[in-house]
């Protein structure tokens, strides 16, 4: 008999709950026995999907209050000297200030860094460690949540997750190469045959062990710990599934199927070609758990060919098949049943982390029963799958048309670099180190109460408009009496930058409760790109040029690029994802010309998301990076030699990108450095990065207001690698998450930098 489980289950709750009681745990409105309740009504209510759905295994340990890299730090008792260094049991408060650090000025407060889940939109606590780290079980959350599931369900069905050793020291980061993070190993071994041991005497019989770096470029130390570390705790008493998922193992296939376990778990969604390589490669005394139900996207699978997949596997390993998700179902929101708003046609081709627990469990009986057994719930899918390929939601022959008549010319400007700078620097006249923000000011309670009140139709769209008018014209009034040279609009009237876009484009849906956790207690909505992405009407044209209307200064026209509406939305599966990122191309294009055409000078695209989007694999990168700089060249490049463009991206690691980067031809690049001292434009000066950079002097992300010397240390660095003739001075990223009392101070001392500079330099 094959047996079904999941690789884990959302854990923010259907309605956020763990959300709302996290911030108000925060702020003291509730103590922890509270928060610990809800809790564990969302562990209940998890276990109770998995029951309904009849999966052979209840899995246990994803729950998190915050994260489960972060959990396991603190069952291992990796706690950085700053928070305290190890405890007995690590404390609720040592937790939750590993996560989010303190309020206060000063390094000591310092969170853990916060970095991304492989290639998704999680963002997980970095683990850190030193030569003298030592490991010690420090916590008892697991063993607790096993003996909470137990209560429902015979130990032996209970199934806890955690993350292997070697993925566990990869995501963590060294100070200093003082240590290697393989030398921890021989610490770390020992601790998890404690741990596997430990698993063991509460009576379940599988542990299923998270090991998703098996899908990476691994060096070749790294493989060789993969066996040794087994081999040693091959010998604990529990049995161990190891988790790989995100991507195919591809030259680690002999390795992982190799390795002293007792299963492995491969995904056979983002990789469909490996199924039958693995189970020719896997010995049939080995579980094959098979990945078959997309954890990461929001469609509807399709069974019958899912379970066609599986049929010269199911004859063979018999007993020892598992079917499941492709992953942990944390990267989907939890119930579509909540959605009564989606169109309802969209709606059917949907499937939430609820509905694929239900899909894995059909999948079992499929297989056990005979296909007879769930004819209906099979006919019913073959019958939504041919309605969504056969949709006339989703073709529209207008853009099929549009994106077969890109052209090499509408890629690219009509003149180079040099020449567009010197009529740009003509036409707006500005200083040196011309001064600027990211795009967003403060969302203040005000702008989110409009917000709500207009969604629910308590107030009308002319009221609408005029409050976030005296939102713009206030953030317009603050930049002049700042003194910022390119000023922005303060984006108030957007919830999200890309949901705004993703509710006025054609081709994209928009659903109510489709929250994913981004970290801790940060849940985020993605849209649902189903179709064929047209723009009906202009989208920020309206404001902008009433912003523009309120000031002499040039105003920043703001939009969000191509790859990052992809990146960050639920995106189709009919087609290749370039073809998708060049119809929203096209469609944020036609945006450009129209802000040009009204008289905006100077337009920022956000690519905030496009590194993200690199493939797991380096030897996928470049195909990616192709596309997707094309793409931002086809929505920015078609405006003319005065117009100046700007993109902003995010994070701090360019190196490897830098070629792409340039390719795009941005007039300007905004992007974060405060952070990490500059050092990143070693990387942009190496290269000879020919146009024109803002390196972020100001750290948003924390609520201390930048000191003048300080900024004028880092942009002093910053001419150290650029000709100060091509720096700007801005923030590292926008300013929506601070308040005005923070912001004010801030800018104002970034704006006085910038004239002492003028005056030094
Ligand atoms: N323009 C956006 C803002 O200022 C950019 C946000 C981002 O890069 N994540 O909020
Ligand atoms: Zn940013």
């Amino acid at each position: 008999m094959a047996k079904t489980h999941i690789l884990g289950f959302p854990r923010i709750g259907k309605n956020r709950e763990l959300k709302k009681a996290l911030e108000s745990y925060w702020k003291q409105e509730i103590d922890f026995s509270s928060l610990n309740s809800t809790a564990s009504e969302i562990r209940r209510e998890n276990i109770k999907t998995q029951q309904d759905a009849e999966l052979d295994f209840i899995t246990v340990g994803d729950f998190s209050f915050y994260d489960q890299v972060l959990d396991m730090s603190a069952l291992l008792g990796v706690i950085p000297e700053r928070f305290g260094g190890a405890e007995n049991t690590i404390s609720t408060e040592t937790y939750f200030r590993m996560a989010r650090g303190r309020a206060g000025p000063g390094d000591d407060f310092r969170a853990c860094e916060m970095t991304k889940w492989f290639d998704t939109n999680y963002h997980y606590l970095v683990p850190e460690f030193e030569a003298n780290t030592d490991f010690k079980l420090s916590s008892n959350k697991i063993f607790d949540e096993i003996e909470e599931a137990k209560k429902v369900v015979d130990a032996e069905k209970v199934k806890p997750v955690i993350i292997g050793p070697l993925t566990y020291l990869w995501l963590g980061k060294t100070f200093n190469n003082e240590v290697s993070k393989l030398d921890l190993l021989k610490k770390l071994i020992p601790i998890y045959g404690e741990l596997l041991n430990k698993l063991a005497d509460t009576g379940v019989d599988w542990v299923q062990i998270d090991e998703p770096i098996l899908v990476l470029d691994l060096p070749i130390e790294w493989k060789q710990a993969f066996e040794s570390t087994y081999s040693i705790l091959q010998h604990s008493k529990v049995k161990k599934l190891i988790a790989t998922y995100f991507a195919g193992l591809e030259d680690n296939l002999n390795l992982a199927t190799n390795l002293p376990i007792e299963g492995i778990h491969i995904d056979a969604v983002s990789d469909t070609n490996q199924l039958d390589v693995v189970a020719d490669h896997l010995s049939l005394h080995k579980v094959l758990s098979v990945g078959l139900i997309e954890g990461r996207n929001i469609w509807k699978d399709d069974l019958n060919q899912a379970l066609k997949s599986l049929d010269n596997v199911a004859e063979k390993f018999q007993d020892n098949l598992w079917v499941s998700s492709s992953c942990s179902l944390l990267h989907t929101p939890v119930d579509l049943d909540l959605e009564n708003n989606l169109d309802k046609e969209i709606k059917k081709w949907l499937s939430f982390a609820t509905q694929k627990t239900y899909s894995v469990g059909l999948l079992g009986k499929a297989i056990n029963n005979g296909i007879d057994a769930v004819k209906t719930d099979l006919e019913s899918n073959y019958t939504t799958i041919q309605s969504r390929n056969n949709s006339e939601l989703i073709n529209n022959k207008d853009v099929a048309n549009k994106v077969a008549n890109i052209s090499e010319k509408m890629k690219n400007r009509a003149s180079p670099f040099i020449q567009r700078i010197a009529i740009q620097k003509e036409r707006f006249n500005l200083p040196l180190f011309p001064t600027t923000t990211i795009g967003s000011f403060p969302q203040t309670d005000e702008i989110r109460k409009a917000r709500r009140d207009f969604k629910n139709g308590n107030i009308s769209t002319t009221e609408y408009n005029k409050k976030m008018k005296k939102e713009i014209s206030y953030a317009v009034k603050m930049q002049e009496e700042y003194g910022v040279d390119v000023l922005v609009h303060g984006e108030a009237e957007r919830n999200d930058m890309v949901e705004y876009f993703g509710e006025q484009l054609n081709g994209i849906a928009v659903s109510d409760f489709g929250w994913v956790q981004s970290y801790g207690s940060r849940c985020v909505k993605p849209p649902i790109i189903y179709g064929d992405i047209e723009r009906p009407k202009t989208m920020t044209v309206d404001w902008i040029t009433y912003a523009q209307s309120l000031t002499k200064k040039p105003m920043k026209g703001m939009l969000t690029g191509p790859v990052t509406i992809l990146n960050w939305s639920f995106v189709r599966n009919d087609q290749p994802l370039s073809e998708t990122c060049d119809q929203i191309a096209l469609a944020i294009r036609d945006e450009v010309l129209d802000l040009e055409k009204a008289g905006i000078g100077i337009i920022q695209i956000d690519e905030a998301a496009l590194r993200e989007g690199l493939p797991l694999r380096k030897s996928k990168w470049k195909k990616y990076l192709t596309w997707a700089v094309d793409s931002f060249k086809i929505c920015a490049n078609g405006v003319r030699d005065e117009t100046q463009i700007h993109t902003h991206m995010c994070y701090s690691e360019f190196n490897d990108i830098l070629d792409s980067i340039a390719a795009m031809d941005a007039d300007v690049i905004t992007i974060e450095t405060s952070r990490s001292n500059m050092e990143l434009l070693d990387a942009f000066a190496e290269f000879d990065y020919p146009n024109e950079i803002g390196p972020g002097v100001y750290d948003i992300h924390s609520p201390v207001i930048p000191e003048c010397k300080d900024m004028e240390d880092l942009i002093k660095k910053a001419i150290q690698y650029i000709p100060k003739d091509r720096i700007w001075i801005n923030p590292d990223c926008g300013l929506k998450t601070r308040n005005w009392k923070e912001v004010t101070p801030a800018i104002t001392n970034m704006v006085k930098t910038a004239s002492i500079l003028r005056n030094c330099l």
